[in-house]
Parts: C-alpha cells; structure tokens; sequence
C-alpha cells in the first residue's frame, strides 16, 4: 500500500479537521461517546447539527456512486472518519450511512435506493437496527419475529432487544421470519424497513446501570408494513445481511478517538504532579504510555490497510473481525490505563474534581460493551477461526 497522500487529499483532510475542530466548539458542555447523543434532547439536537454540516458538504455520502449524490473514495472516508473520531464528533449515526446505505446499494434496487438514500446523505432521517432478540444475539438467525403477508403488506409481531437509539431513530431496518418451515433457519429470514411510527411499534427503555438511556426494547404489535419495504428478496434476508460483514465501519474513527485521549493523558501527565513529582517522571507510566502509543499507531496502520483493501474491493470479512477485536480491547486498556494514572480521581464522577470530565470513571465500567456491540469477540474470533484459518467449525 502507498501511504503518500495526493495534494487533494491533503487538501481534503485538512479541510475535515478544520471543521470538525469547528463543530468541537459548539459541543454541549459534557458531551462524550454513544451515549451522549442518545441520552439528552441536547446531545441529539447536537447531533443532529452536525449531521447536517456533513450533508451541506456533501460528506455523509463519501464513497457513494454519483448518481445518488455520492462524491470521493474509501480513502475519503476514512480521513473524514478519523477527523470525527478525533473531535469525538456525532452526526453520523452508524446504522444509516454505515450500513444500510452500503446494503442498499449492493442489493441495488433503484427504487430502494431512490426512497431512502437522500434521506440518509442528507443527515434528516435516522435510522435503528432492529435485530437482536431476547432469544437470538450471537445465534441471530433462531430470531422469532413473524411477518405474515397479508396482500400488498406484511403483519409484523415479536419483540427486539437492545435497539439503540430507536427512542430517536425516525426509521428501523429489522429482521423478521416470514418462513418459520424453511429447512435452514436462516433461510425464513427477511430484511425489512419500516417508520418507526407506524402504529403498533412500541419502544421502552433499558437504561444502563448510570441511568443513561440509549437502548431499548422494542415491541411490535400487528405492525403493517408495506411489502414493497423489503430489501433483496423475501427470505433472502440472510444473505442481505451477510453483504454487512465486509464493510470495516467505525474502527479508524475509533483508533483516532483513543489517539487523542492519549495525547490528553500525556499532556495531564506532563503538568500533573502527585507527591512533589511530576507524573511523567514516572518510569512506569512513560512505559505504558509508550507501550500504548505503539498499539495505538500499530492498529491504526492495520485500519489503513484494510481501508485499502475494501477500495480495491479485496477485503476479506474475517480482516474486520480482527480489527474490531483489537480496537476493542486496546479501547478498554486505554480505559484502564486512564483510571490508573488518575488514582483516586479516576473514580470520580462527573464534577469539578474530576479530571477530563468524568470520562475515566465512566469508561472504566463501560468500555467493555465494545465486546459485545455488532458480534461479540468470541463471534468475531469464530469467524476469523472459520473464514481466516480454515479450522472446522463447531457444533
Ligand atoms: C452496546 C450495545 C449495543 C447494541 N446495539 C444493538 C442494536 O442497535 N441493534 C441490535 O439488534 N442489537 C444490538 N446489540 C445486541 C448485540 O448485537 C448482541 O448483544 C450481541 O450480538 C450478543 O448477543 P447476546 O447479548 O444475546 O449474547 P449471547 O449470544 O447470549 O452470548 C452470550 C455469551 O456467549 C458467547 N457465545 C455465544 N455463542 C457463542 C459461540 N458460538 N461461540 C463462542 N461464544 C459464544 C458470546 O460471545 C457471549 O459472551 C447491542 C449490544 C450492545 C452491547
């Protein structure tokens, strides 16, 4: 891969960090990761603002053919992504532009794509994924939800879990069986859209244990959705989302998030001094500094490489997988090495004697739901087993 950036490119990513560091003034007080968007009225109108900066410049859409508005490359993308990662910026919510644009596109139903990607660059709709059930995460296809077709419609019934953000979300891409006989159980699958007004869909809340509220259960009673909502084929919703696990989505924004915490620390260790000494004459700490500075960078020129491969259309699934394995779990060391170096302090909540706003305190209890979140690690380690390996795969 050549890492030399073009004269444009650089143009183009200074330009992305120009004004994301300009939506980084505007941030409400306190603003930080997932939750903030999708707790608060004032983290979603904030979102909401920035998703419609992007769209004036035509930035949700990156990547896309140009006949849906679409502008610029993978490599584009990737630059715009760090630049939001490294303001810890909203306004792209990962279900619309990263994932059900990509799979309109590669179903390539024109009218599909007609109907819902001007609404996605545009940053007005917002959409939720409703797939998980109490009885079907990692085993997503035992999922129970039924869709019966009645006409032109279907009748939707059954219960999602941990929906994020769909107290918010405007729209839901769900999946629902509507063959409960086929031979296989990913077979009666289909992949569906629906408004989340529709009456019949009904959400409550799953607060996490601080009270925050950004997921949710999501109940369907009698829904009725058109059949022309349907995404690739009736019971080939299975194979609609399998076009999903190809597409690296947020690792690069990540990776740039932890690089600014990083510097963040540094610097905190550079003006910090606990009993008479300063925090950066600690060997220990430079060591682990260090040490994640090294892991920091190492995954990130890993992120560049599988970038690279999906422009050249040469990416294989498994290569996501490691990657979120790794950004996961530097993630939550990163997290832990913040709460070390903050001592008592790092257990302080959100207040004027804690440092970096709380955010230690916080992620050290959380970041772990990056294990689970989108395939859990043990998931993400089958396939790389499977697909990467060759090993048999157990029953
Ligand atoms: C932060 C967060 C956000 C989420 N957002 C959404 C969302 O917006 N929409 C949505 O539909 N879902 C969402 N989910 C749900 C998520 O996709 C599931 O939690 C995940 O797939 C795991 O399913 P589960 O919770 O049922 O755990 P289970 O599948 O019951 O797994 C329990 C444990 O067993 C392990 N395990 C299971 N099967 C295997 C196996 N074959 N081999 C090895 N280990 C195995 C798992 O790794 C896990 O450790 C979210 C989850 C989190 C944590």
């Amino acid at each position: 891969m050549d890492f030399k950036l073009t004269d444009e490119q650089v143009k183009l990513r200074k330009e992305f960090y120009d004004v994301c560091k300009d939506l980084e003034k505007r941030k409400p007080h306190g603003f930080a990761g997932l939750e903030s968007i999708y707790d608060t009225d004032e983290g979603w109108e904030y979102h909401l603002y920035c998703a419609r900066e992007y769209a004036k410049k035509g930035w949700i859409s990156i990547g896309w053919p140009p006949e849906y508005g679409g502008k610029g490359t993978i490599g584009d993308k990737v630059f715009f992504a760090e630049a939001r990662g490294y303001y810890d910026l909203p306004g792209i919510d990962i279900f619309g532009p990263e994932m059900l644009a990509p799979t309109l596109l590669g179903v390539g139903n024109e009218e599909l794509n007609k109907r819902f990607l001007p609404g996605i660059a545009s940053g007005e709709v917002q959409w939720c994924e409703l797939w998980s059930e109490p009885n079907a995460g990692s085993d997503l296809a035992s999922l129970t939800t039924s869709a019966v077709r009645k006409g032109n419609e279907y009748i939707i019934n059954g219960q999602k879990i941990w929906s994020t953000g769909a107290h918010r979300a405007h729209w839901a891409f769900a999946l629902v069986r509507t063959d409960p006989h086929a031979p296989k159980k990913q077979m009666g699958i289909t992949f569906i859209l629906f408004d989340m007004r529709t009456p019949g869909v009904t959400v409550k809340p799953l607060y996490y244990m601080d009270r925050a509220h950004v997921y949710n259960e999501v109940f369907l009673d009698d829904v009725h959705v058109p059949v022309e909502n349907v995404v690739g084929q009736e019971n080939e919703g299975w194979r609609v989302t399998q076009l999903l696990a190809g597409f690296e989505r947020s690792s690069l924004g990540a990776i740039m998030m932890m690089l600014r915490q990083l510097e963040e620390l540094v610097r905190y260790c550079n003006e910090t001094k606990v009993g008479g000494k300063l925090l950066a004459h600690d060997p220990l700490i430079r060591n682990r500094l260090a040490q994640m500075a090294c892991e920091i960078e190492a995954l990130r020129c890993l992120g560049y490489r599988i970038a690279d491969a999906q422009e050249r259309n040469e990416m294989a699934g498994f290569e996501a997988s490691g990657v979120h394995i790794l950004a996961s779990e530097l993630q939550e060391r990163l997290s832990w090495l913040g709460a070390d170096i903050l001592g008592p302090y790092g257990q302080v909540k959100r207040s004027r004697w804690s440092p970096f706003d709380g955010w230690y305190e916080k992620w050290y209890q959380q970041s772990f739901v990056l294990f689970i979140a989108m395939g859990t690690n043990e998931i993400q380690r089958n396939i790389i087993s499977w697909y990467g390996l060759g090993l048999p795969r157990m029953k």
